[in-house]
């Protein structure tokens, strides 16, 4: 086994099956030489990335995204084996990942492209223009939950915009990663447009100070803190996608049916692994009763397991059970009830549902990420409590509002990056719309025109097309220019 520098790797880790604990493969642990020696290619591949044209990257990009869907069901294969998620469920992850990358290559001209803007009354004589250029290499960080869609959120936008990536993924997914860089080699064999580096934190760390020009984090917030102040050091810009604790608020008039649906699917889906999924809800109280037996009813049908009657799969990271113990017993020890599973639900390696209800705003399973099977289902007197309560977190990434008539009114209320009406996480399956978070839930934006310019500086040119007759910025500059210029200034300013 060899590493990015093509020296044997002295150290490895495993990737292991979730379900079962077995090794799938075994990875090499890249040194902060290995991570060095990927980050200077990539600084020669970034020049001559950076200097085609957006139709020859739009080309090459689109070579890679037919690659993609024309391999489908291996790509989902290893997404499922990895994250332990159901094959359907790895399906829709890549159908995501294809659609986002599509429409960053096919709309990066149109974003970034170079375009006049009106350079003013005053600077009327000038041609005003400005371009969004690449950063150069940017280095891509991320989770295990959705390896693919994830990462491929920034990989896509940044290679899109002009640069180069390299990319770490999770020390338990890194066999997507190394799929993905091997899949563009195969299909622009000119440069290595993306390399993936495999690895620990440590790896992830080693990425922040080799010379990147930008860092792009999917992950906890915790370890964005870190990666904010490695990068503060060279003062090399990041962008932190974090954590969430997403709220759905349900009003009086919403459809019930469709509501408890979506709560139960944006909870429990991917076993609860979403940084988008719903991990608390807020009924208006007139509909509680029955929207949290709708809720009952729908977790009790799922059951977690492999293979195809599976609803969910297990927790990816073990490590991850204690922290939903945790939060479901310290629920109930406050006095909310379990109205489906408890804290039995939690075994070695899945979660059952687990239904909890009045429990009390200060509990960690309303404060924290809990990342699991779980959902908090709480009655609210009106859509004011129910907003002062969604907001009354210390994240703010995506939200979902079931309402007939003043769904989206809510919505604008929400203090989220993201919101649905009337369904959930759709918001992430729609490339032109921005995706990140406030607060603790991180900054910066992946997918859409915001995606696109996330990975891009932005440059302003003036080109002096003829003299001005009020030459300012001149030591030659008569009273006469002074008159003219305040004579100028008042009358198109002046009023208000
Ligand atoms: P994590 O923070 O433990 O790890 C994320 C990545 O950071 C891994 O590749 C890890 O190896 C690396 N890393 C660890 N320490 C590092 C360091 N000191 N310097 C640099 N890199 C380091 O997160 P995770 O458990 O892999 O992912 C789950 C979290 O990700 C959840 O909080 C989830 O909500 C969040 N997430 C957010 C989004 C989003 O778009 N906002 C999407 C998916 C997941």
């Amino acid at each position: 086994m060899t590493t990015t520098t093509g020296r044997p790797a002295t150290d490895t880790f495993p990737s292991l099956d979730p379900a079962t604990g077995e090794v799938l493969a075994t990875y090499p642990v890249a040194s902060a030489d290995d991570v060095g020696a990927a980050v200077d290619r990539a600084r020669i591949t970034a020049r001559w990335w950076g200097d085609l044209t957006f139709t020859q990257r739009k080309a090459r990009l689109g070579a890679w995204k037919s690659l993609m869907a024309n391999r489908l069901p291996e790509l989902a294969d290893l997404v499922s084996a990895e994250t332990g998620k159901p094959f359907g469920d790895a399906v829709l992850e890549c159908v995501l990942a294809i659609e986002h990358l599509a429409w960053a290559a096919g709309h990066a001209e149109r974003v970034l492209g170079r375009r006049r803007v009106s350079p003013g009354l005053l600077m009327a004589n000038q041609k005003a223009t400005v371009a969004y250029r690449p950063y150069g290499v940017v280095g891509v960080i991320g989770p295990w939950n959705y390896p693919l869609h994830t990462p491929m959120g920034s990989i896509s936008y940044a290679l899109a915009a002009g640069n180069a990536v390299v990319f770490k993924p999770s020390e338990h997914t890194p066999g997507v990663g190394v799929w993905l860089a091997r899949t563009l080699e195969e299909v622009v064999p000119e440069q290595p447009l993306l390399q993936t580096v495999t690895g620990l934190g440590a790896t992830g760390a080693a990425l922040c100070t080799a010379g990147v020009d930008k860092v792009a984090f999917t992950g906890s917030t915790a370890t964005a803190k870190k990666i904010m102040a490695a990068c503060a050091e060279t003062l090399t810009p990041v962008l932190l996608e974090c954590g969430g604790k997403d709220p759905m608020i349900v009003d009086a008039d919403a459809d019930l049916a469709k509501a408890a649906d979506a709560a139960v699917w944006g909870a429990m889906s991917n076993a609860g692994q979403t940084c988008v999924g719903i991990e608390r809800v807020y009924v208006h109280e007139r509909v509680y009763e029955q929207f949290l037996e709708r809720v009952a009813g729908l977790a009790s049908t799922l059951a977690p397991g492999t293979g195809p009657g599976a609803s969910y799969g297990p927790a990816t990271m073990p490590a991850q059970l204690e922290v939903i113990r945790g939060h479901v017993r310290d629920a109930l020890d406050r006095g909310g009830r379990a109205v489906v599973g408890g804290a039995a639900s939690i075994g070695d390696r899945y979660v059952s549902p687990v239904v909890l209800t009045d429990v009390p705003e200060e509990s960690s399973a309303v404060q924290e990420e809990t990342f699991g099977p779980t959902v908090v289902v709480n009655r609210v007197r009106d859509m004011d409590e129910a907003v002062d309560l969604a907001n009354a977190s210390r994240y703010g990434l995506g939200a979902s509002v079931f309402s007939r008539r003043g769904g989206e009114e809510l919505a604008r209320r929400l203090r989220c990056g993201m919101a649905s009406v009337n369904s959930v996480i759709s918001f992430a399956g729609i490339p032109s719309l921005p995706f990140g978070g406030v607060g603790d839930s991180g900054f910066g934006r992946i997918h859409g025109a915001d995606g696109l310019r996330e990975f891009a500086t932005p440059q302003g040119v003036a080109v002096q097309r003829f003299p001005s007759p009020l030459a300012f910025t001149t030591f030659a500059r008569s009273p006469r220019t002074e008159r003219v210029t305040i004579a100028l200034v008042r009358l198109v300013h002046g009023r208000s």
